[in-house]
């Protein structure tokens, strides 16, 4: 294998996706440096009614300086998007391991689901009487999701998981309040995930940090130590952020108890307990679930989150307004907003409920077999990844893996190779990389969670990847180090990334400035920001 920089080495193995195009491997140029003076991507029919001066139009509202958009045509424009579009790794184009992300595949008949004229275009200011089927689907969605978790009560109003614990402490918080303390400090230990402590803190608790044991679980000694009267509750990942079970929870939530302390479980791997064991019924008090994870929503850029919260009867006065409600006598649901120890709202209406139709279609496509079923593979197939790699990738914790496992960069970084170096070589092979450097307690981690969408084949294409690799850091370590190879952007100046991101387009000189007419000027350049 060749480490030639002009004739990259191509790695047997790697996905080849035919023949490369010139613009499959040339840089694509912005679409200000595309532009060109006079070009368009539209024509309209010659002006039927007298021109009004824009500035006699709009008054002082009028800019001085038209905006610097750029000219092209259509195709152009079309072509350059095309292009972008086809750079982008996605879960529909092959597997993506980012531990503790759960990168699912979105099912179509979700979005086909969540397209249907009546419910995609239902407005949040419909009254409620007119909004019954839709209430039915949300109504429908809580009752699986308190059926899933073992707990009594939920809201769907949060946005994302880090908002849903947000949400989930101001429950804490507004219950120890009304006992008369709110209590000073939040329990966490250090596999946690960083989005529970900056909740904590956020809720305006005291953050304190619980060390994990040797099996990567919680030290009933210490916290039994460690929780007092002014503990308001723990925050438990569970499975925990290195895939691993905390069989302890019972007894966890027991020492809490003792202590008027609640039990909040991050949810977000819920992945790994759907239809097997319930947090209701290991002693939790409160937890969100993420939606775009356990239950197949899509992530970031292919939509928006959702991170309900459920909790115990007794935290139910306090859940954000509005609360769905049934009428007895009717039947029919509404908002009610008469809650007088709500903790508000946390966000705009409902929550986002294009989320819970697509999360309802893939509960009841799946229906209680499927669901369990589904967990089962989760898990399955991270445990065939760990026993396919752990001869040449160091395991730090042995205990047994859940949904995720997480190995580290032990033997390889002795050759000088670090995680994210075999993330990075990874890109060569056609995957997406899987999570670098967390959790924090294993030195250079390599946290992987294939979650069930994945195939035989397919986990035998990333392992085959992964061990060629391990092979690569014996014989060829620098090819590692200076990978990604075939990509148009190799390895970024992350500090200059950090430090001097540039982040908007200037025009390198005056003449590529496009004039507003008689009213445009150059000094407008002048008042850009710099980067
Ligand atoms: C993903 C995740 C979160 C945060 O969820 P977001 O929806 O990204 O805000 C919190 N905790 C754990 C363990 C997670 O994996």
């Amino acid at each position: 294998m060749t480490t030639d920089a002009t004739n990259p080495a191509i790695p047997n193995g790697q996905r080849t996706l035919g023949k490369v195009r010139p613009h499959q491997t040339q840089n694509e140029s912005l679409v200000f440096e595309k532009s060109s003076p006079g070009k368009r991507a539209y024509k309209l029919p010659p002006l039927d009614v007298p021109a009004v001066d824009p500035a006699v139009l709009l008054g002082s509202e009028h800019r001085k300086v038209a905006g610097l958009l750029p000219e092209l045509s259509e195709i152009e424009i079309i072509r350059h998007f095309t292009r972008l579009s086809t750079w982008n790794y996605a879960i529909d184009l092959g597997m993506y391991p980012l531990g503790s992300c759960t990168m699912k595949y979105n099912p179509r008949v979700n979005e086909f689901v969540s397209r249907i004229e009546g419910l995609a275009e239902a407005h949040p200011y419909r009254p409620d009487s007119l909004s019954q089927g839709v209430l039915e689907i949300i109504d429908l969605l809580q009752r699986c999701l308190i059926d899933i978790t073992g707990m009594d009560t939920i809201t769907l109003q949060p946005a994302a998981g880090a908002h849903g614990e947000f949400t989930g402490i101001l429950l804490v918080r507004a219950w120890h309040e009304s006992q008369g303390n709110p209590r000073r400090k939040i329990l966490i230990p250090d596999s946690a995930h960083g989005t529970n402590p900056a909740t904590a803190a956020i809720c305006g608790y005291q953050v304190e940090n619980l060390k994990s044991n040797a099996e990567g679980g919680i030290d009933l000694d210490a916290l039994t130590r460690q929780v007092d009267e002014e503990t308001a509750a723990l925050m438990l990942t569970n499975p925990s952020t290195i895939g691993v079970f905390e069989s302890q929870i019972h007894k966890i939530a027991d020492i809490l108890h003792a202590k008027g302390a609640l039990l909040y479980m991050d949810g977000a791997n819920m992945n790994a307990l759907v239809g097997k064991a319930r947090p209701g019924d290991f002693g939790v008090d409160v937890m969100h679930l993420n939606l775009h994870k356990t239950f197949s929503t899509p992530h970031g850029g292919g939509g928006p989150g959702s991170g309900p919260v459920a909790c115990k009867a007794f935290l139910e006065p306090f859940l954000p307004t509005p609360v769905l409600t049934r009428d007895k006598d009717s039947a029919k649901h509404h908002w009610n907003y008469d809650r007088p120890q709500s903790v508000g709202r946390v966000r705009a209406f409902y929550g986002n409920t294009g989320m819970f139709i697509r999360a309802l279609a893939y509960i009841l496509a799946n229906g209680p077999d499927g669901l369990r079923q589904t967990t089962e593979d989760a898990v399955l197939n991270a445990n065939y990844i760990r026993s396919k790699l752990e001869d040449l990738y160091d395991l730090p914790y042995k205990t047994a893996s859940m949904h995720e496992v997480v190995f580290s960069d032990k033997r390889q970084a002795a050759k000088g190779v670090k995680t994210g170096d075999i993330a990075k070589r990874l890109i060569d092979y056609g995957f997406h990389p899987y999570t670098v450097s967390f959790p924090l307690i294993v030195h250079g981690a390599l946290m992987i969670e294939p979650t069930e969408s994945e195939s035989l084949e397919e986990l035998d294409l990333f392992i085959a990847a992964m061990r060629s690799i391990a092979k690569e850091v014996e014989e060829t370590p620098e090819l590692v180090k200076t990978a990604p190879h075939s990509t148009r952007v190799s390895r970024l100046d992350e500090v200059q990334a950090a430090r001097k991101p540039i982040l908007r387009w200037k025009p390198e000189t005056p003449a590529m400035i496009v004039h507003a007419g008689p009213h445009g000027s150059h000094d407008a350049m002048e008042n850009l920001p710099t980067v």
